[in-house]
């Protein structure tokens, strides 16, 4: 019997896809019930238990590189609905940290918030976005964006004792915010999908702008 159930998990390590979207949403559930922020815990507990927000599976094979992101998907059932979308290859990854699988929870649950508030523009959460479409004003809103969700992420990493588990963390830690505005703005300006756009990173790294 043991032997049948240890078989069965391996095989899911293996091919995280075999694992079932409830499977793969009570691993979330605990992410979420165990988090150390209490606020964030509550919300969305909140939030995924009344049907706010969706939680959208996917089997995190194809290239996707991310844990989580924020997304509005389309549903045969409730329209168009705004989902916390998981990698289930980065859920059941055991090199990953449980604390750091709970940081970028609290880290999309900053971008949930912002679509909720309606604090960020819609387009945000649209998806891939392609940078050719891209104007700098967008690029402008879509940094402080991510600005809005690292900075408190890196806080927290550091507060929980966890800078180890993320190379960001680190540079916050060492360096405070301008430092990880910084190294942020370099991460984007060497992404060649955002080549055109690098000189305009490295300046809006320097100094916030008025969005
Ligand atoms: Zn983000």
């Amino acid at each position: 019997m043991a032997k049948k159930h240890k078989q069965k998990w391996s095989l899911k390590k293996k091919y995280p896809n075999l694992m079932s979207d409830s499977e793969a949403s009570l691993i979330v559930k605990d992410l979420v019930q165990t988090h150390p922020h209490e606020a964030m815990r509550r919300h969305l507990d909140y939030l995924v238990s009344r049907g706010i927000i969706f939680l959208n599976f996917q089997d995190g094979i194809g290239g996707q590189n991310t844990l989580a992101t924020v997304v509005y998907a389309n549903t045969p059932t409730h329209g168009t609905v705004l989902a916390l979308s998981i990698s289930k290859k980065h859920l059941v990854d055991p090199a990953t940290p449980k604390i750091f699988k709970q940081l970028v929870i609290f880290h999309e649950w900053h971008h949930l918030r912002q679509q909720l508030d309606r604090t960020k523009p819609e387009w945000l959460a649209m998806g891939v976005k392609d940078p050719g479409m891209m104007t700098e004003e967008m690029i402008r809103i879509f940094f402080e964006a991510e600005m809005e969700a690292y900075l408190p992420e890196c806080e927290l990493a550091v507060e929980l004792d966890a800078i180890q588990t993320y190379p960001l963390y680190a540079v916050f830690a060492n360096g405070g915010v301008s430092e990880l505005r910084r190294h942020l703005a370099e991460v984007y300006a060497q992404m060649p999908r955002y080549s055109k756009f690098a000189a305009l990173f490295r300046s809006i790294a320097w100094t916030p702008t008025l969005t």
